[in-house]
């Protein structure tokens, strides 16, 4: 048992993106912070493995807003850690390449200019409609001044609330007729679980908007971010403790006032951040501490699907490094690939050939993302492995998995004729694997499904009933590096004058967004 002759100021449970951001700017502001991640290895997501030399990222491929003066970069800027992240701008012309069976390609460039040429080429008649998205999006990233960076940022960080009840299917359908075009400007919602009856337009527009405004892939993967940002925590002064899983809370007059790991270690706080998932939150801070009516909301709450992962590393200098991902869709009816049915399956794949120091014209390695239903492995959800906690799983799980990896490599083969022979070793994680490292009960893809009929059930604040304990993380605004880490910011708002935060992450001799 830790002694409690050490109170920090904050505990934060969970090194994803959102703790380790809320843990620097609280740092900064010179309080005492520690950060409890029950992993091996820091940075949830952003967590990687190597396997024959090749770095691979499990899960952020690309990362939008990091052009210079954009909101990432001004906020990646102030906590000190832009400097030496090391990232590679995807091509101008196209960051994203959309491809259907019929083997015609569209693509997405960078910077509105680039974007709207590109698409023109594909659909001349189409200015109109391009136009109208392209200002729509615009305006709706507008009505989120935090997401602006702009300094009157107020902490609800929305201006305008009546734009989270559009949905992104209606609108799209509304601005052309064009079946076609409504296809390519929804082709990348993969990047947010898009479904045609739920997703609301303003998560279109963010992270679209986002991936407009400079999509990058990181030199040997994400990890840095992670790494880098607790080089930050502890100049600070700030500590960040692995393999401390937290079971449960102790409380004194209704607030918390330290944690317990699972090795029975205890941590105390005069505040808590949970970045762990609000369903994960209520189970380790104890249901008889939260009201009713919220538990029973989060108990509603459904996520985003979840994925199968292919990591494949190449044999030397077979597979052209592409600057770009390709999404490959089988139907131009791009919404319906993530209710594929076991026969369909995969409907869709996002391949991306994540980049080396020195990268050349040859790729290392191909990392396929694709959708899956947790439903396809809950036979097998009493087991559990993760390095820090290991066990095997049973040999029907790894047959299954073998089965979903052929399926894959047969649509892989269909739009890279060849690759086969150029593979050297395949690797694979299902919905189970991210379950397990990441802590969310089903795996899912990017947190809490945000649906446009009940944007308001499907929302989670900051601040909790339980006077010192607050949420960060992907399920507090919208999800992906950057929304996490705008999380950060509205979490640090109930600590840090807004304005003054705003201020200081706007003002550093760059150009303002
Ligand atoms: C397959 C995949 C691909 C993705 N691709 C991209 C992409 O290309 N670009 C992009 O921007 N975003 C992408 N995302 C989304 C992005 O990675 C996430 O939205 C973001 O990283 C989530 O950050 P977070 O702060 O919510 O924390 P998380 O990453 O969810 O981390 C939570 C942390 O809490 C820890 N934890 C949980 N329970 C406990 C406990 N009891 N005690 C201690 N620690 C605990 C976990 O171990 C984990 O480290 C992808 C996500 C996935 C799954």
């Amino acid at each position: 048992m830790t002694s409690k002759s050490t109170i920090y100021d904050f505990v934060i449970v969970g090194s994803g993106i959102g703790g380790l951001i809320s843990s620097v700017l609280l740092a900064m502001e010179g309080h005492s912070v520690l950060v409890l991640e029950k992993n091996h290895q820091i940075g949830g997501s952003l967590q990687v493995f190597s396997r024959d030399k090749c770095v691979f990222d499990t899960g952020v491929h690309y990362v939008g807003s990091l052009d210079k003066g954009e909101n990432l970069y001004q906020i990646f800027k102030y906590v000190g850690i832009l400097d030496d992240l090391k990232m590679q701008r995807l091509d101008q012309e196209q960051f994203d390449v959309y491809r259907f069976e019929d083997g015609k390609t569209y693509r997405f460039g960078l910077g509105y200019e680039q974007f709207k040429k590109g698409l023109l080429e594909d659909f001349p008649n189409q200015e109109k409609a391009i136009d109208l998205f392209c200002q729509k999006v615009i305006e709706v990233c507008n009505s989120f001044p935090l997401y602006n960076l702009e300094e009157d940022s107020p902490s609800n960080y929305i201006d305008n609330p009546e734009i989270l009840s559009e949905n992104a299917f209606d609108f799209v359908d509304s601005i052309t007729t064009d079946e076609k075009l409504k296809s390519i400007l929804l082709a990348n919602g993969p990047l947010y679980a898009a479904e045609k009856e739920k997703t609301p337009l303003y998560v279109l527009a963010l992270i679209t908007n986002s991936y407009i405004k400079g999509s990058y892939r990181f030199i040997n993967g994400g990890s840095q971010i992670a790494k880098l940002l607790t080089k930050k925590l502890r100049e600070y002064g700030g500590e960040i403790l692995k393999h401390q899983e937290v079971v449960s809370a102790n409380y004194e007059n209704g607030s918390v006032v330290s944690v317990v790991t699972k090795t029975n270690d205890e941590f105390y706080g005069k505040t808590f951040i949970s970045n762990t998932h609000p369903k994960a939150t209520i189970k380790i801070f104890g249901e008889d501490h939260f009201r009713i009516a919220f538990k029973n909301r989060v108990s509603k709450l459904k996520n985003t699907i979840s994925s199968f992962m292919v990591y494949i590393s190449l044999k030397k200098d077979s597979f052209p490094y592409y600057n770009y991902n390709f999404y490959e869709y089988r139907s131009y009816d791009v919404l319906k690939a993530i209710d594929y049915t076991p026969e369909s399956w995969p409907e869709i794949i996002f391949c991306c050939t994540p980049t080396t120091v020195n990268q050349g014209e040859f790729a290392e390695s191909l990392s396929v993302m694709t959708y899956m239903d947790y439903s396809e492995v809950e036979q097998w959800a009493d087991s559990f492995n993760t390095i820090s906690d290991k066990s095997q799983r049973s040999i029907d799980y790894e047959n299954f998995k073998k089965e979903k990896v052929e399926k894959i490599l047969t649509f892989l083969e269909e739009r890279f004729p060849g690759i086969k022979g150029k593979i050297n070793n395949i690797y694979s994680s299902t919905p189970l694997t991210y379950r397990d490292y990441i802590g969310t009960e089903d795996g899912s893809l990017y947190g809490i499904k945000k649906d446009v009929k009940s944007i308001m059930n499907s929302t989670i604040n900051s601040k909790t009933k339980i006077p010192n304990l607050f949420l960060t993380g992907q399920n507090l605004i919208f999800h992906g590096i950057l929304g996490a880490t705008i999380g950060a910011l509205v979490t640090c708002f109930n600590f840090i004058d807004n304005k003054t935060l705003i201020d200081k992450i706007r003002n550093q001799d760059e150009p303002k967004i």
